[in-house]
């Protein structure tokens, strides 16, 4: 663990804590540290999840859409520039979860294990998970065939054949828009009815280059350093087959991380924070979200960045008004 400084348990609080370090917190962390309010960044613990330090572009190899690097950058290499861009002006880093919160009253009080930390005001920036099949392999083959965003990792299946999982909107829209690469798309749906809204569907259906493969499950994630393929069992009649694709978009959902926020904070029926329009503010003054905690549409770096500036803000003009 790392973080001396006016920690506030006891002593003076921090102005701004933020909680979450991947694009949009990282973000803020640049623009406040900058303003002079030496944020703490509770960025996480390492693990082999998108909730770890540096969010869900941990989990990813190239990016290709992130403006500034006409020749793609690797997504950990992006994250730890951002990260060193926020220490260079006097951000600190705290390498732990968070594991409470108390919003009740100001200073706010973050918990790290036992160690309280409180902050004047605090930026949420915890991020969403993409859920997986939780099948032996699949992390490990993450960036490697195996993708859980067809608009970061499509371009790199040009002409070639790959599978979604799913029967959801996400599904059919990843699946159409991952035809303008592959040159064939199965959709791999454990029933054999969708989810996804009738327009979806009309328009995957109408799509030469999906197949649907319904009743099946994926029960297997073939390959050594790059996917090889997948197993499929028959969800009636439990038999085997293999489907030789070189891309496997998982594509069932996602989870914002918000279980820390859900007695302080409003959530929408899907359990994303809800900030109010066109801001970062919360539902509690002091207290802002941004980046995929809060989006459910968007969902991008550049797009989580953007919101992270406006959570740094917002926390300073709200700081500001408040003499601080
Ligand atoms: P979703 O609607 O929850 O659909 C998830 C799909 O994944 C379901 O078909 C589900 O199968 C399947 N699934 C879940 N767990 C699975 C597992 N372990 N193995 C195999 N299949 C599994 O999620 P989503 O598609 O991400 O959509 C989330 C929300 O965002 C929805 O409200 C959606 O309308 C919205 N959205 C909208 C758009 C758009 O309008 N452009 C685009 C994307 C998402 P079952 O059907 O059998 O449960």
């Amino acid at each position: 663990m790392s973080g001396n400084g006016p920690s506030g348990n006891g002593t003076e609080p921090r102005n701004v804590i933020i909680i979450g370090s991947g694009p949009a917190g990282l973000t803020a962390a640049i623009y406040t540290a900058r303003a002079g309010l030496q944020p703490l960044v509770i960025e996480g613990e390492p693990s082999s999840t998108s909730d770890q330090p540096g969010g869900q572009l941990m989990l990813t190899t190239d990016v290709e859409n992130y403006p500034g690097f006409p020749d793609g950058v690797m997504g950990p290499d992006l994250m730890q520039s951002f990260r060193v861009q926020a220490e260079r002006f006097g951000a600190e880093f705290l390498t732990a979860k968070a594991t409470r919160v108390e919003l009740s009253e100001r200073p706010f009080s973050v918990w790290v294990g036992d160690e309280r930390r409180d902050g004047r005001s605090v930026i949420v920036s915890t991020g969403a998970q993409s859920l997986l099949l939780g099948l032996a392999n699949e992390e490990r083959l993450i960036g490697h065939g195996v993708s859980t965003c067809a608009t970061c990792d499509g371009f790199f299946f040009r002409g070639q054949e790959i599978a979604v999982v799913g029967g959801g909107d996400s599904a059919l829209e990843e699946a159409t828009f991952l035809t303008r690469f592959a040159q064939k798309v199965y959709v791999v749906h454990r029933r054999d009815q969708l989810r996804a809204s009738k327009i979806m569907q009309d328009r995957a259906f109408a799509n030469e280059r999906i197949e649907f493969l319904w009743n099946r499950r994926v029960v297997e994630i073939l390959g050594a350093d790059r996917l090889a393929g997948v197993t499929l069992a028959d969800s009636r009649t439990g038999a085997l087959s293999t489907l030789g694709v070189t891309g496997l978009f998982v594509a069932i959902g996602h989870r914002p991380n918000t279980d820390l926020f859900a007695d302080w904070l409003d959530r929408k029926p899907n359990g994303y924070l809800i900030t109010e329009p066109d801001s970062a503010r919360t539902k509690i003054e002091g207290v802002f979200a941004c980046g995929d905690v809060q989006d459910d549409y968007y969902r991008q770096a550049v797009t989580a960045a953007g919101s992270g500036c406006q959570a740094a803000i917002d926390a300073e003009r709200w700081l500001e008004a408040q003499g601080h």
